[in-house]
């Protein structure tokens, strides 16, 4: 499966001697290799239309059309790559990239543009910077992820005091769980890195990076793509799952979780009243400094919210697997942002369904998200709709039918049913089986 991720980048080049190149200096350069790249593309057009005249003048006279490699001794993106070999400044697989992406899309249009059906292709300004799949490194160091990307070819590097033909980027990942995840997976190979390109965002005045990237989808014949795994990540227990009519049902047990929270939150208050009172050395040294032994804490957190979250999404696939279930669905997550009720803290949840998202995709199961709405006050078996249904956060009892069990099951249940969402909806609508408060 080939799948693409944008993720914007800030760049953080150093030359040889270590001195930070300024990011406007930076854009100049990018700005500079988005120009050649759109000559070296138009030129690329030109040289195919030159074999295409000659190549049907040929067919007129031989009835037959030309080999490639017979009349340039290339290919006609080798032929055409040849003629970039030394007046730019592009990393020389990113420009047979550039050469060869503008060839397939010149035979792709040439029947079309012929028959004047397409217009002749073109290049404006501004054009994508193509990166062959071996020019980009990711890195992972201090919490923070970077990529240094090869960009330039070796007289630029070697004429401006660059380190290398590479130029380092961070990438700004923050609140986007989903690119971690990835980048994450194209770290420790999981994911295999493709052919991407780099873009400029004259909005935001940043670069980012359509990341491509692919990995194998196990198939598996079993699954039964109407079966549906309804996934509540719940109150009483932090995920509970279930395929409807199902009384076998999936749940994890929060204790590590909640263990793991309170220990967290206990050191955290004890070392920050600490930091007020240790006179000198991190008093005095304003309020980051004093408050730094409680950050250490967050990236311990972080890791051990990876590991759990790591653990429980490998289960629920497991479960899901062995059930055959071809599609796992959940709620989105935005509803729940403001409802303190929850057991866990919110971006421990994004967390969690982003990792099941990615390994259930991985596992040629569908992903679903329907919108979150009354499935923990509805009653799964009968359709009641009543807040008095959940006495308790972890005891559902529907007051119409009777129907009594735990009250995280009951939501899964709900969520396991195909277009809930659009069911409730029209029983809201309906209003006959529906308790208004
Ligand atoms: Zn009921």
């Amino acid at each position: 499966m080939n799948k693409v991720v944008r993720i914007y980048l800030i760049s953080e080049h150093k030359d040889k001697n270590g001195e930070i190149i300024s990011y406007q200096d930076i854009n100049k350069l990018l700005w500079e290799l988005q120009r050649q790249t759109r000559t070296i593309k138009n030129k690329t057009i030109q040289y195919c239309w030159e074999y295409q005249n000659f190549s049907s003048d040929y067919y007129k006279e031989h009835h037959a059309y030309p080999s490639e490699k017979e009349i340039l001794s290339y290919t006609l993106d080798g032929y055409v790559n040849d003629k970039f070999k030394n007046n730019n400044d592009l990393y020389s697989a990113n420009c047979s990239s550039t050469t060869r992406n503008t060839v397939k899309e010149f035979k792709n249009a040439k029947a079309d543009m012929i028959k004047g059906v397409k217009s002749v292709i073109s290049y404006k300004a501004a054009q994508p910077l193509s990166l062959h799949n071996k020019s980009i490194h990711i890195e992972y160091i201090g919490g923070q992820y970077f990529a240094n990307i090869n960009l330039v070819n070796r007289s630029y590097a070697k004429e401006h005091d660059f380190a290398s033909t590479m130029i380092r980027f961070r990438f700004l990942i923050r609140d986007n769980k989903s690119a971690e995840t990835i980048i994450q997976r194209c770290l420790s190979n999981e994911y295999k890195i493709s052919e991407s390109e780099m873009f400029y965002d004259r909005k935001k005045n940043k670069w980012y990076i359509n990341l491509c990237y692919s990995f194998s989808v196990s198939k598996n014949e079993n699954l039964d793509s109407n079966k549906i795994l309804g996934v509540d990540l719940g109150i009483a227990y932090p995920m509970c799952a279930s395929v409807y009519g199902d009384y076998d049902r999936f749940t994890i047990h929060g204790g590590e979780i909640e263990k793991f929270r309170r220990t967290v939150e206990a050191r955290k208050i004890s070392m920050l009243k600490q930091g007020k009172n240790c006179g000198e050395g991190r008093k005095g040294h304003g309020i980051k400094c004093r408050n730094k032994p409680a950050y250490n804490i967050s990236d311990k957190i972080a890791r051990f919210r990876d590991t759990i979250n790591h653990k429980y999404s490998k289960s629920l696939i497991d479960y899901a697997l062995k059930n055959n279930c071809g599609v796992i669905q959940m709620e989105e997550l935005t509803g729940i942002t403001a409802d303190a009720d929850r057991f866990l803290k919110n971006w421990t949840y994004y967390d969690l369904q982003t990792k099941i998202k990615y390994k259930a995709e991985e596992n040629g199961i569908k992903f679903k998200l329907i919108k979150p709405q009354y499935t923990s006050q509805r009653c799964s078996k009968c359709g009641y709709i009543d807040k008095e249904n959940r006495k308790t956060q972890a005891h559902f009892l529907c007051l119409k039918c009777g129907f009594e069990c735990n009250a995280d099951y009951n939501a899964s249940q709900n969520i396991s049913i195909e277009n809930i969402d659009m069911i409730i909806e029209q029983e809201l609508k309906d209003g006959a089986n529906v308790k208004h408060t």
